[in-house]
């Protein structure tokens, strides 16, 4: 079970949690297993109540789909990256599933975690080579 500890604004997923996240995932991928393998900075901060409509279950709690590797690895970034000086265009937008825009150096061509959830890290407006990949 992957807990959040609930706040007003955000919810966190602590250390516990994205270990929980990592194991349940059936599929590892090995950018999963490098992220889990560096150091814990911060929970992965997720809306309390999203700006954009979301999945929800009979509690009335947004569900989180932690089986795609990249929303895993989504999560990790966020707990183990760096917070970005300027958010990119879809957070700033607070159209992702987390609060932050942070992003993990040397992975991802410099992809948010909020963007890599569902594999769409190659949108994010903070990748390197966007401009070629247009
Ligand atoms: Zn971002
Ligand atoms: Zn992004």
């Amino acid at each position: 079970m992957v807990r959040f500890d609930e706040g007003d604004h955000f919810s966190f997923l602590g250390e516990e949690a994205l270990q929980a996240v990592y194991n349940e995932c059936m599929k590892k991928s090995s950018s999963m297993t490098e992220l889990i393998q560096k150091p814990y900075i911060r929970p992965a901060k997720v809306w309390t109540r999203p700006t954009v409509d979301r999945k929800r279950g009979r509690d009335g709690k947004v569900i989180y789909n932690w089986q795609p590797h990249a929303n895993c690895e989504a999560a990790l970034i966020h707990s183990r990256g760096e917070i970005a000086p300027e958010p990119c265009d879809f957070c700033s937008a607070k159209r992702g599933r987390f609060a932050e825009c942070v992003v993990m150096p040397g992975m991802f061509k410099g992809a948010c975690g909020n963007c890599r959830w569902a594999s769409k890290d190659a949108s994010c407006s903070l990748r390197k080579d966007k401009e070629k990949d247009m």
